[in-house]
């Protein structure tokens, strides 16, 4: 028994011992995830909010994929959400928090509980000279985006925050919401300012499809940006954006971070996952996976330009968790769960419900239209007879996932914190959403003022 246990101890020894003999790493041998450039500077951030994700996020989307899921082996910490008058945070008080270091109160964009301006981890990244990105499946206005560059009372007030996002010079701004850049008089939200011939005047090129996002090529060194707006309002859930001319979030992800890493003095970028929430708020447990899986993919393309920089931090981390979803629901005798049923749902309960006849009696044929599901003749009753049909559907779908809910609002718990990269390992242990910002602002140099 001991001649074993010294045994184990000897090898344990030799192995340390060689991995840190030089060109161990460099000779392309296996090393710890993130580990291997983890004293290097920190050049670039890419700071990705799946908005409403959290652990059982997590655990449901793994069961899911039914594969490993790229962020698992970065995991790092949690943290705690709250914001400054309630234990639950809205996206407001909580992006606000993430890109200044400082709580507010819910619905409340960059400004602290007595309305002084914040400076966020963008503009800190731009004082010291480096180009800055947005990006998000919402309209580019929403509360999680407009947190990092804008200072409004009310998150609501999208066409005061859309003159801001220029005035701050943001050089990437991807997403939805072209109506409040836009006048009245061409069926925008703005009173009478045009947004996008101003941001013309400003440099920017203007893009509005995918295939136009892909051939778009700006000279960031030369002063030139990029406004991407490919919906009047937010783009649409991931299971319905084949139907569209909008690109997904890894198409943003890719040509934000293309036109960014030109500039020399590196680059802060923000991708948002906005819409895995709003699955959420609707208890849409199909939409919130193929939302994941959407971000997941943008996850992907930042991970695989850090790999090749060696310069760059991503940061993972949702902003609250919302819908109290969970992994298995009921009495559930048998204890399973079954998530990847829901890779066959290819519509929103909202869109089935669309879909429906004025008497419903087309159940069956919307199910089998949008599902590989049977129903039973009692949840054909439960859609029937609901005043919401589309919660209705999902309840449905949801159940035969094991997925359960406890709420339609946000929850109040911790969310766990993944980081690849130099530096990786600060964001370590039980943290705050405010130490976010704080430890990006540290690992950068540049100063988080207030
Ligand atoms: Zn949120």
């Amino acid at each position: 028994m001991l001649k074993k246990v010294g045994v184990v101890v000897l090898s344990a020894g030799f192995l340390f011992t060689i991995a840190w003999l030089p060109g161990w790493v460099g000779s392309g041998q296996p090393s710890e995830p993130g580990n291997d450039n983890e004293n290097q500077k920190v050049k670039n951030i890419i700071y990705m909010i799946p908005d409403g994700f959290n652990a059982d996020y997590a655990t449901n989307y793994r069961l899911y994929k039914e594969e490993d899921v790229v962020w698992d082996e970065h995991m790092k910490g949690m943290y705690t959400t709250h914001s400054a008058d309630s234990s639950i945070t809205d996206s407001a008080a909580a992006g606000t928090a993430m890109a200044t270091g400082y709580k507010t109160n819910n619905g409340v964009i960059g400004l602290d509980p007595e309305e002084r301006e914040l400076e966020t981890i963008l503009e800190a990244s731009q004082e010291s000279g480096m180009a800055a990105g947005l990006v998000a499946t919402s309209t580019i206005t929403h509360a999680t985006p407009a947190s990092f560059a804008s200072h409004v009372k009310d998150r609501n007030n999208e066409t005061a925050i859309a003159p801001q996002l220029l005035e701050n010079e943001v050089d990437v701004l991807l997403g939805g919401g072209k109506n409040n850049f836009l006048p009245g008089s061409e069926g925008g939200n703005q009173e009478s300012n045009h947004l996008i011939d101003q941001a013309s005047d400003q440099n920017y090129a203007f893009v509005e499809t995918r295939d136009a996002l892909q051939d778009a090529e700006i000279d960031i060194e030369a002063g030139e940006k990029l406004l991407g707006l490919f919906a009047d309002d937010a783009l649409a859930p991931e299971m319905h954006r084949d139907e569209t001319k909008e690109p997904s979030l890894a198409d943003m992800t890719e040509s934000a971070i293309g036109s960014l890493e030109e500039g020399e003095d590196g680059f802060f970028l923000m991708v948002e996952g906005s819409q895995i929430d709003w699955a959420g708020h609707a208890n849409d447990a199909a939409w919130a996976m193929q939302d994941i899986a959407a971000f997941e993919a943008a996850v992907e393309e930042a991970i695989a330009f850090a790999e090749e920089d060696r310069e760059t931090l991503v940061v993972v981390g949702g902003d609250h968790e919302t819908g109290g979803m969970t992994v298995g629901m009921g009495e559930n005798p048998e204890m399973n769960v079954d998530p990847s049923v829901l890779k066959n749902v290819t519509a929103t309960g909202d869109h089935m419900a669309s879909a429906l006849n004025s008497d419903r009696s087309n159940i069956n044929e919307v199910i089998g239209t949008y599902t590989d599901f049977e129903l039973s003749e009692s949840e054909i009753q439960t859609i029937r007879n609901a005043d919401d049909a589309a919660s209705a559907f999902n309840q449905v779908i949801s159940d035969r996932a094991s997925i359960g809910w406890t709420s339609t609002n946000h929850t109040g718990v911790n969310i766990p914190v993944y980081a690849y990269g130099p530096q990786a390992a600060d964001f370590t242990g039980h943290l705050d959403n405010t130490d976010l910002p704080k430890i990006m602002a540290e690992v950068l140099g540049v100063e988080l003022g207030g």
